[in-house]
């Protein structure tokens, strides 16, 4: 995206307002540069902000430069919107299932997309606060809106102004991949960055991509209303994830009444009147789905263009980005990267976990470790699946081997309760210790349970551990204790209960 003097952002109301005058002030005027500074951050997304405030907290003279948005993607096209419809969206499930809990719903339950739309801009609005230009201001931080690049070894250029740097950070983040389908981009189609700004609701929707952001929006938007068609190149949604885990995702999918089209090639799409056709083959078969509007959720692009990056010797690559090493230095030693341009694991909070690293490595000279991390994440479907350390394949890779231990919800008291018995807890361990090297949740709120997991390995507490900690009854999160509670009946073999029988015959 290139840089836009005055950034709007659709529909022009008030909340979105709100979100601009924060965010990038039409009336901003950029400071006058400091002489040198000791840290220069390109891109103001979660990488960027939490980099330069960090970084001025300690008493550095920072400069965040930002060509559209501070915030980036999670404030203004990402997390932050997706959570709040998807907030809506569980709603509207809640009351089509309201039979099961004992209620009577009289009327039928409309959906108000505008009003759903609108309590989304909103949130975002009150939340922009917190990555408004005023607070980086504030903080000490010199905000520098426009499109950065880099002029020489220690240069940046934007708006006009040379900014000199000791050290400097590229967080450009991403962007949404175009589909490679003939004919899409004559169709038009919606991504991340567009979809936000619906105001009314497309009675067809196409979803390309099945992966957590084709998944979460398809989902939502199919609880909101619309026929949705969610198309994935493989045999299964989120194939990334274990199938026991994805699967059950995919049966909520099914029931929601999502078509899910899986690994059949999509030819081309084309306009008729007012549909987008788009035209599938699924082995022998053809078929042509009509829809409204598409929505393009597969895959992201690293912003690496247009930054210079071959003049200051930075290697990059144009599908993986920015290439840094364990400490998340470029291949030139004064320039960093945090977030998703340099990431595979493209998220908010490994964002802001990065962007600790780069302030301790590249101010104060540290040898803080991308690989040291622990990275949890959560795909906000429903339910969740969250994920932390290793998959059973990762530790076999890696010629370990493995014990697991699954504790189904519904032997839960609490999810039977909730009527939210779809999932599991799973944890691995190293075969023959309590180490836990990884787990994975389903769960309504697996993303809320999965920091017990991510909490016991960053501090190396065992399963033996967890199954010390006394959980408020009854819980969801009990699960991870009952897990544990099965390694402990597992440690017990038939000779140790033989003796225990035998010395309890004797007590008595
Ligand atoms: C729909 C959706 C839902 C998501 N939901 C979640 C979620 O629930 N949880 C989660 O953890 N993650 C989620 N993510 C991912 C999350 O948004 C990203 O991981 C996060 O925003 C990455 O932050 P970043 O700072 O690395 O990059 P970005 O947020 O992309 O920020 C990069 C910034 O750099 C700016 N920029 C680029 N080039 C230049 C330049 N040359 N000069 C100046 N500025 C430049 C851009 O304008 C942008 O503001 C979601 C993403 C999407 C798309």
């Amino acid at each position: 995206m290139a840089m836009n003097r005055n950034p709007r952002v659709l529909p022009d109301d008030v909340y979105n307002q709100t979100l601009i005058s924060n965010v990038h002030p039409a009336d901003w005027q950029n400071p006058e540069p400091a002489p040198r500074y000791n840290l220069v951050v390109i891109g103001g997304g979660t990488a960027g902000l939490v980099t330069a405030a960090g970084a001025a907290g300690l008493g550095a003279r920072v400069a965040l430069v930002e060509r559209h948005l501070l915030g980036g993607d999670c404030l203004n096209v990402g997390c932050v919107p997706s959570k709040a419809i998807i907030r809506s969206s569980r709603i509207c499930a809640d009351l089509r299932d309201a039979g099961r809990f004992g209620l009577k719903i009289r009327e039928n339950t409309e959906v108000d997309f505008p009003a759903v739309m609108e309590r989304m801009r909103h949130i975002r609005a009150r939340i922009s606060d917190h990555d408004s230009v005023k607070r980086f201001k504030e903080l000490g931080v010199d905000v520098f809106l426009g499109e950065g690049r880099f002029l020489g070894s220690d240069t940046v250029e934007v708006a006009g102004e040379t900014l000199r740097f000791k050290k400097a950070v590229i967080a450009t983040g991403t962007r949404p991949v175009h589909p490679a389908i003939d004919g899409i981009a004559e169709v038009g189609f919606l991504t991340n960055e567009t979809v936000f700004s619906l105001t009314e609701r497309p009675r067809r929707l196409a979803v390309i991509g099945g992966g957590p952001i084709g998944c979460e929006l398809a989902q939502a938007f199919r609880r909101l209303g619309c026929e949705v068609t969610l198309f994935h190149n493989a045999s299964h949604i989120l194939n990334r994830e274990d199938s026991d885990a994805a699967d059950i995702i995919q049966q909520s999918f099914i029931r929601d009444g999502i078509r899910l089209v899986l690994d059949c090639k999509t030819r081309k799409v084309e306009k008729k009147n007012e549909d987008k056709v788009i035209h599938i083959e699924c082995g022998e078969e053809t078929e042509a789905i009509a829809v409204d509007e598409i929505l393009a959720g597969a895959g992201r692009a690293p912003n690496v263009e247009g930054l210079n990056l071959e003049a200051v010797g930075v290697r990059y690559d144009k599908r993986e980005g920015v290439k840094v090493n364990d400490h998340l230095q470029t291949s030139n030693p004064s320039i960093f990267a945090a977030g998703d341009i340099c990431l595979n694991y493209k998220f908010t909070h490994t964002a802001d976990a990065t962007a600790r690293i780069v302030i301790q490595n590249a101010l104060f000279g540290g040898r803080k470790n991308l690989s040291s991390l622990t990275i949890p994440w959560c795909t906000y479907t429903d339910p969740e699946i969250a994920h932390v350390g290793m998959y059973e394949r990762d530790a076999r890779e890696k010629g370990m081997e493995v014990e697991t231990y699954v504790r189904p919800l519904k032997d839960v008291d609490r999810a039977i309760a909730d009527g939210e018995e779809e999932g599991f807890v799973k944890v691995h361990v190293r075969k023959g210790t309590d180490k836990i090297l990884g787990a994975t949740i389903v769960a309504r709120h697996a993303g809320e349970m999965i920091s017990e997991i991510s909490l016991a390995i960053v501090a190396n507490l065992g399963l033996k551990k967890i199954g010390q900690v006394i959980h408020p009854y009854p819980t969801q999160a009990e699960a991870i204790k009952q897990v544990a509670d099965a390694y402990h009946r597992n440690r017990l073999t038939p000779f140790i209960k033989g003796l225990f029988t035998r010395w309890l015959a004797w007590r008595r």
